[in-house]
């Protein structure tokens, strides 16, 4: 639907259209063929019949045959003659010639015993003038000898020349000539004979990983697999006390780990959260404008590491009791090591720079789940 304004503009430029063509018409209203038709039909505008240069129109047949023999398609006649392709179709029609397609031009020579060069467009014999080539079709490659000869010295010139280059660059592993290896995981370089353990089916039959790399994800991988069984069981073992607790009941939630909960149970957890307070409020007290949560962002504390103790298996129950305050009260309280800030004044340079260490010195466990 068009708005009273449009209908006004288009109007009195169709109506002082005069001979104007339509494509000069569609420039200057900015519509589209299509929109331009369906704005006159909307109107009821009735324009002239189309002009058209009938000196363009005046080609003799003779012409059209030379160009047609020369191996000329359409899109190269209408511009050696100035015509669209509804043009030259009309003039096609008119004396009775056809334009093959180049497929159809092919397959004509075809048909012949012929092939034409896709190079250099010559139309030679196919069972002579081509080389075998079981890719192509009819057995015989589409580039005519001479060409293909030209054409693969070229490519070996080119492939020479790359070679050459990459020769010239100097080697990304300097040390693979004098017996090394580069482990893939501690990225170090080693002696690859002693220093990487056999591997048949890797490059040089030895393993990426050096032998230290090698036994330590081995036995993630076996402490994985441990993980995951007791996991089964609905267990998980501290990354802290080692000590196996049940999943759901004794470790807190957290949405990032792979089975959703912590990997340290909840009695080192509130140990570990007593202490970062602790140190929060000692370095609040030797530095008051400090900000708190940059404190607990930067990591906290540690807690000291327990000994590793044999793991033990934390019976479990049939069905846990809900949660009283005497069952809570009830259950050890983890002792939380006090760390004493020595002997200087609260306020020293020395006793921040203490507290500040060991509030935000250290970095978190990495989980040992992961
Ligand atoms: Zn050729
Ligand atoms: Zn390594
Ligand atoms: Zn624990």
């Amino acid at each position: 639907m068009l708005t009273a304004e449009q209908r006004s503009r288009y109007l009195e430029v169709l109506k002082n259209a005069g001979n104007r063509t339509r494509s000069e018409l569609c420039r200057e209203l900015g519509l589209s063929y299509l929109e331009l038709s369906r704005v006159m039909a909307e109107l009821g505008v009735k324009l002239p019949p189309a002009r058209r240069d009938p000196a363009r129109m005046n080609v003799p047949r003779a012409k059209l045959e030379e160009m047609i023999r020369a191996g000329m398609n359409r899109s190269q006649m209408q511009i050696a003659l100035g015509l669209s392709n509804r043009g030259l179709m009309r003039l096609l029609k008119q004396y009775g010639l056809q334009v093959l397609s180049p497929a159809q031009r092919n397959r004509q020579y075809e048909a012949q015993g012929l092939r034409q060069c896709i190079e250099c467009r010559q139309v030679k014999v196919l069972a002579t003038d081509f080389y075998n080539d079981r890719t192509n079709p009819l057995g015989k490659n589409r580039r005519c000898k001479e060409c293909l000869n030209r054409w693969s010295a070229w490519h070996r010139q080119r492939k020479k020349l790359a070679q050459a280059e990459t020769e010239a660059k100097p080697s990304r592993t300097p040390w693979a000539d004098q017996g090394l290896r580069r482990c893939r995981r501690c990225h170090q370089v080693k002696p690859l004979a002693t220093e990487f353990p056999e591997s048949p089916n890797e490059r040089g039959g030895r393993s990426v990983y050096c032998r230290a790399c090698h036994e330590l994800r081995k036995q993630q991988a076996l402490e994985k697999q441990r993980a995951n069984e007791l996991a089964a069981q609905g267990l998980r073992q501290c990354s802290h006390c080692h000590q196996i607790k049940r999943l759901n009941e004794d470790f807190g939630v957290n949405r990032r780990d792979r089975l959703g909960r912590q990997t340290r149970c909840r009695d080192c957890q509130r140990a570990l959260n007593q202490q970062k307070r602790q140190a929060v409020l000692r370095a609040r007290a030797a530095q008051p404008d400090l900000l708190t949560t940059a404190l607990l962002h930067s990591g906290g504390v540690r807690p000291t590491q327990a000994p590793r103790p044999q793991p033990t298996l934390v019976p479990t129950p049939p069905a846990p009791a809900p949660a009283t305050p005497t069952s809570s009260a009830s259950r050890p309280q983890p002792t939380v090591p006090t760390v004493s800030t020595g002997p200087q004044p609260a306020n020293s340079p020395a006793a921040r720079l203490s507290a500040l260490s060991q509030a935000s010195g250290s970095t978190d466990t990495p989980r040992a789940a992961a």
